[in-house]
């Protein structure tokens, strides 16, 4: 296949096995993980855990991706249709709260007829689970399979996702994407038990030296969207150790509890809601401690 899908558009040539563009990703699906994850935002993992498929390769390459071995070395094997569906319907039995596709932009062309098919025997919610670098197009394509949209929202600073995602666009094309999302699948929707339903999550990882540019997004994200509509997650897992540039001396530490604590206060009066992130859990738990009444 030559492939356009995302906003790279790279018209790279993707055959089975291998794949030519950015993503480097061949056209049959290449995943690196499957399981049920405890450690997503409570309203995701539920009780035993969302039921995530984490695709190797990605359309962005962050510097300081935590998954670089799927998304950056893009190790995985290389799996069928049918094995794919198996694999979300086993996620399903084993008593996943939602079918979580981490990283699945450069399989969206393939993602739509097995979601078509497997939603049939699907009881629980599709989530798409991404960078927030999407393309409108592929959003409408994919909005009639997937329920929860969950992208990330990581730069304003085009001088900073340029060097740090190779996206110097990255603003432009989320700025797009993500009122898209809230769009097509309305505002957020929990059932009885505080899981999501329906509705765009929105993800943001503090950097350490660069709080200007989250609070840029804050104000960025009330002007695009209703606050009240979504919900966002504040990261504050940012980890050196996987750290891949030379050119950011300030990406070589943690985050302070400063820069993320006057992140979370900012985009607290702008009204928004969601999750936040307990400093002591440094990698995934997550404490709904802002707004939970709302949520
Ligand atoms: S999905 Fe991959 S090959 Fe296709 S346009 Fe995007 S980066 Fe290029």
């Amino acid at each position: 296949m030559i492939c356009n899908q995302c906003p790279r558009r790279c018209q790279a040539e993707r055959d089975d096995t291998k794949g030519l563009g950015f993503c480097k990703s061949p056209a049959l699906f290449k995943i690196g993980r499957h399981a049920l994850h405890p450690y997503e935002e409570p309203c995701v993992s539920g009780e035993k855990g969302s039921g995530t498929v984490f695709f190797s390769g990605c359309n962005l390459q962050c510097v300081f991706c935590q998954n670089s071995v799927i998304s950056y070395e893009n190790k995985g094997k290389i799996v069928s249709y049918e094995t794919l569906k198996s694999i979300i319907l086993d996620l399903q039995e084993k008593g996943a709260s939602n079918i979580n596709l981490v990283t699945p932009t450069h399989y969206a062309h393939a993602l739509i007829p097995l979601l078509k098919d497997v939603r049939k025997e699907l009881r629980i919610p599709v989530l798409y689970n991404s960078s927030g670098y999407e393309s409108v197009g592929t959003i409408e394509s994919l909005a009639p399979y997937v329920d929860v949209w969950m992208p990330d929202f990581k730069y304003v600073s085009s001088d900073l996702s340029g060097k740090l995602s190779n996206a110097p666009d990255y603003f432009e094309v989320a700025s797009q994407a993500v009122p898209k999302m809230v769009e097509v699948s309305g505002p957020v929707v929990l059932d009885e038990r505080g899981l999501i339903r329906k509705g765009v999550l929105i993800r943001h990882l503090v950097l350490p030296g660069h709080r200007d540019d989250s609070m840029a997004i804050f104000d960025a994200l009330a002007r695009l969207v209703d606050p009240q509509d979504v919900l966002i997650s504040l990261m504050n897992q940012y980890t050196p150790d996987f750290y891949r540039g030379q050119d950011h001396p300030e990406l070589k530490r943690r985050l302070t509890t400063f820069e993320y604590e006057s992140v979370v206060e900012h985009a607290l009066k702008l009204g928004f809601r969601g999750y936040r992130q307990d400093r002591s859990s440094a990698v995934s738990d997550y404490t709904p401690d802002f707004l939970e009444e709302d949520v």
